[in-house]
């Protein structure tokens, strides 16, 4: 839930209202679309309720707790413990392979290499890369890329799960393996996912599509 969320940029004398009063609710288990003209603010957005930034003014809310209040460690903490998310560029290491690159932040955390290989192991099966776990990224497609980003976010099984536009470089066929993906595991996981995107077809995955113009919300439709 968020409330009145305002975001202002400045650059130099001038203030870019990126977000002006934006309130908006998602539900647990629902597969939102943020959609809308290109500067609208759905990155802005985004980043808000993805604790990657901090609002100008106005409140958020997860699981009814007021995340605003929090400490910048304690938001650091509460991105790792219950938060996901994938981007554009599917930010994997190319030296790594999929399953190492799927358990980075166990790998660095010192958890137990047998734990963390068998978590890993399981989210590669859920997600259908269980026979590339030995692969370097060159040697995937970019919607299999995107899917390893995927697992990699999905390892720690976030609370909510952010994704920003993350078809962006893909084909149609790559991005439908992509928003399947995202659609099995919302619907088999009960996965919570708010994802940006711009394209109209992708509309059909969503439970929900709320739409961005110039920084405020211009409708919300349920699908
Ligand atoms: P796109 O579809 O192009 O990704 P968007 O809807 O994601 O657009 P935002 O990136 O949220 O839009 O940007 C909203 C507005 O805020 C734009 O006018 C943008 O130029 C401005 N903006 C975004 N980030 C910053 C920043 N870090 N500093 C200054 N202005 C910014
Ligand atoms: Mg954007």
């Amino acid at each position: 839930t968020t409330d009145g969320l305002k975001k202002y940029y400045t650059m130099g004398d001038v203030e870019v209202r990126a977000l002006n009063g934006v309130s908006i609710q998602i539900e647990k288990g629902e597969f939102v679309g943020l959609m809308g003209p290109s500067g609208s603010g759905k990155s802005t957005l985004l980043h808000m309720i993805g604790l990657l930034d901090r609002p100008t003014s106005g409140g958020i809310f997860i699981d009814d707790k007021d995340v605003n209040s929090l400490s910048d460690e304690q938001r650091t903490m509460f991105r790792l413990n219950k938060l996901g998310y994938v981007f554009q560029d599917y930010a994997l290491i190319p030296e790594l392979t999929v399953l190492e690159n799927v358990c980075l932040c166990s790998m660095v955390r010192g958890e137990d290499i047998l734990d963390y290989t068998t978590k890993g192991m399981n989210i590669l099966n859920i997600i259908g890369l269980s026979e590339r776990t030995g692969h370097l990224q060159r040697e995937l497609s970019g919607g299999q890329q995107q899917r390893v980003a995927i697992a990699r976010a999905m390892v720690s099984r976030p609370d909510i799960l952010f994704a920003d536009e993350p078809c962006a470089n893909l084909d149609s066929v790559n991005s439908r393996m992509v928003l399947d993906l995202c659609k099995k595991i919302n619907t088999e996981m009960n996965q919570t996912i708010v994802m940006v995107s711009h394209e109209d077809w992708h509309r059909e995955y969503f439970d929900k599509v709320i739409y961005l113009k110039d920084g405020v919300v211009d409708s919300i439709i349920e699908m």
